[in-house]
């Protein structure tokens, strides 16, 4: 009797052979092997005699073979097999490309199924490369077919008949991991029916019921276990914050702070002060003014007698917040420090025995702030800005530099709502939905590399009237490796000084430039004395240029849409009119629909949305970041009703039953489904 850990090559019917190529699918279990769910199906259930058959319409027919099949070899590389088959109502001619081993399986006299798209039409009636079984079999051809992600040396047939032998071995053993008032309750279908009709669904009503169940059990199980991790850090309490007098804060802006900004603030003041460590993020599009959040949590830090650190993903965005904080915090009587990887040894040395002693109040910087030298008299508070460019093990290590600091995280990457949803469940999210006033709607065109003389003579004019411009370009990937970004940006910076623009000032920053360099470049680009700043993607991130309109991104096609956001936030950070010039030659449709996305919308929610339906949330930035386990069935972008109804099953049976004794098998799946991602969302 086979459990669900057996390995596959003990179940009926698949052996050594098949198992070997079914790990390469990382299927070695029985489990996995039921587990591993079609990515499409193909309806072949239409039966229909030879001369109903349509046009590029697919269905199945039974014909009787009329002759033996020839085998054709055109030329190297290319096998014909002909054959034609008949029925009462007319003549089919079949076409086999490339397999010749096909002449040897159709027997004439013999009677087939053949599955495919019909061509041609009256008395000239052909079929191409169809799927063939014998009459009768209905393996192949008959119903509604599972189509499985393959890899080289499987078949679908293979994992057809894989999947069925490993259906019928376990069909009595599947534990439910939905406790039955649950399943009932919510009108959901048995496990054993689930599985079995998600892989060969008898009509397309079975396999949405199976579907609704295993993905209710997918987001069931997930909103448990986000849930339980969320539960052991409130268990953690500290000091509460007492002060967080923000008047003299406010009073030293020289703006009013939006609407979006007071809630987010007001919300950072409750966590500080409830006494139990904060985790809270702010999400909010470029420009939405997330700095000054993180700005007033520093300042109720150094109030309440506590340092803090924020870290920033690159040099460049760490200094730009010094120079933008610290002159606010200097006037308030807070110390602030700058603390970078490039800084000589005795700046830094200085910087260390003030954050050891205490008397650098705020620390701003890079991941220098959390190396292994850097210690803190005490950390109370731990700001990390644009949160996806961290990885969780960097943002914990920062933590850890001080006891149950407060954390605070930036994001200008929008989390689409369900995501959002999903992965903060009652996590604390704070939403800057606002931006600041008289900003002005970005001008983004998607246009071809042959657009080049006129975007240049569009720079031109740009910059005649005292504006600037950033240019993307990108780097070529060599066979894996990270790219070297400088080769490109010197090289095109180069060509545009001296072919396009000898009369302006061009300049570029890369990666492997030193960060005084870059600083020197960035500053000199603030200033003005630089027309065109070239670069990868090293601006991507918080830099603020206000005089900066035009943003153009050569290959835009290779950029994902929320780095393409990004880039656009550059620009239309002032009073002037701003522009994105996305170029691009790729004239696939997928990369037209995601660029066609950037020119009708500026709403970084709505293109992360679109972002995630076009490339699924696997690629969307990263799973482990999210610490989020990876999902087989649900659909984030559509199973939105079902995310809701799971989580509030789950909640409440969390709320009935906290340690889950009532539903071992509940549990053990939980684990199970976290079991990778342990600590991750800490
Ligand atoms: P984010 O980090 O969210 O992309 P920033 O915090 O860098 O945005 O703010 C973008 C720009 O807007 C900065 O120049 C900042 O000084 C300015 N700013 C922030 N809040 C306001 C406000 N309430 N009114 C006017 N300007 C603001
Ligand atoms: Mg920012």
């Amino acid at each position: 009797m086979p459990e669900l850990t057996t390995n596959v090559r003990y179940v009926k019917g698949i052996g050594e052979q098949r198992a070997k190529s079914l790990e390469k699918l990382n299927i070695t279990t029985l489990r996995d092997l039921i587990s591993y769910f079609p990515r499409a199906y193909d309806d072949r259930r239409i039966y229909k005699k030879i001369a109903d058959l349509a046009e590029g319409e697919p269905a199945c027919v039974e014909a009787l073979v009329a002759a033996p099949p020839t085998l054709n070899r055109i030329r190297a590389g290319l096998e014909l097999v002909k054959l034609r088959v008949v029925d009462e109502t007319g003549a089919l001619d079949i076409t086999f490309f490339n397999q010749a081993y096909m002449r040897d399986n159709l027997q004439a006299g013999e009677t087939y199924t053949f599955f495919g798209k019909p061509e041609g039409v009256g008395r000239k009636k052909s079929m191409a490369n169809p799927i063939v079984e014998r009459e009768g079999s209905r393996l192949m051809t008959g119903r509604i077919m599972p189509i499985y992600p393959l890899t080289a040396g499987i078949s679908q047939l293979t994992l057809v008949k894989a999947v069925e032998q490993g259906l019928a071995a376990c069909q009595k053993l599947l534990p439910d991991p939905l406790p039955d008032e649950i399943r009932r309750e919510h009108q959901l279908c048995h496990i054993g029916y689930a599985y079995e009709q998600i892989h060969f669904p008898s009509s397309e009503e079975t396999l949405a019921i199976a579907r609704r169940r295993l993905v209710f059990e997918e987001l069931f199980l997930l909103a448990i276990g986000l849930k339980r991790l969320r539960g052991r850090r409130d268990e953690l309490s500290c000091q509460p914050w007492e002060k967080t007098d923000l008047t003299d804060f406010t009073a030293a802006l020289s703006f009013e702070l939006t609407g979006a900004q007071k809630r987010a603030i007001e919300d950072v003041r409750a966590g500080l002060s409830s006494g139990r460590p904060m985790n809270r993020l702010v999400q909010g599009d470029v420009g939405s003014g997330k700095t000054m959040v993180a700005a007033a949590a520093l300042v109720c830090a150094a109030q309440n007698g506590k340092q803090a650190a924020l870290m920033a993903p690159t040099e460049i965005l760490a200094e730009q917040h010094y120079n933008g904080l610290g002159p606010l915090l200097e006037k308030l009587g807070i110390r602030a420090a700058l603390l970078t990887g490039g800084m000589g040894a005795k700046a830094r040395r200085a910087v260390l025995s003030g954050l050891a002693d205490g008397k650098i109040q705020a620390a701003i910087g890079t991941h220098a702030l959390i190396s292994g030298d850097v210690a803190y008299r005490d950390l109370g508070l731990v700001v990390t800005d644009e949160q996806h460019r961290f990885g969780v093990g960097q943002r914990s290590a920062l933590a850890a530099k001080g006891e149950r600091p407060h954390l605070l995280v930036m994001s200008a990457t929008p989390i689409p709502r369900t995501l959002a949803l999903m992965i903060y469940g009652d996590l604390d999210v704070s939403i800057i939905d606002e931006l600041p006033p008289g900003r002005q709607k970005i001008d983004t065109f998607a246009v071809p590399g042959s657009y080049h003389p006129r975007i240049y003579r569009f720079l031109e004019k740009q910059i005649g009237e005292g504006r600037q411009a950033y240019m993307i370009c990108s780097m070529v990937e060599e066979n894996g490796q990270i790219p070297d970004d400088r080769k490109a940006a010197v090289a095109y910076a180069e060509d545009l000084q001296e072919k396009v623009f000898p009369h302006l000032k061009v300049a570029c920053v890369h990666g492997r430039m030193k960060p005084r360099e870059k600083e020197k470049v960035m500053a000199a680009f603030a200033g003005g004395e630089i027309q065109i700043l070239v670069s990868t993607t090293v601006v991507e991130v918080g830099v603020d240029v206000p005089n900066a309109t035009v943003m153009v991104v050569e290959d835009a096609d290779r950029f994902g849409l929320s780095q393409l956001h990004q880039l656009r936030g550059r620009v239309g950070r002032g009073m002037h009119k701003s522009y994105c010039i996305l170029i691009s030659d790729n004239r696939s449709e997928e990369a037209r629909a995601r660029l066609k996305v950037m020119t009708r919308t500026g709403n970084g929610f709505e293109i992360a949305e679109e972002d995630l339906r076009l490339r699924g949330p696997g690629d969307f930035f990263g799973q482990r970041q999210h610490g989020l386990p990876a999902l087989k069935v649900a659909d984030l972008t559509c199973d939105m009703a079902l995310l809701k109804e799971a989580q509030a099953a789950a909640f409440a049976l969390l709320s009935r039953d906290p340690g889950l004794g009532s539903c071992p098998e509940t549990a053990a799946r939980v684990e199970e489904m976290f079991a990778a991602n342990s600590g991750a969302m800490n």
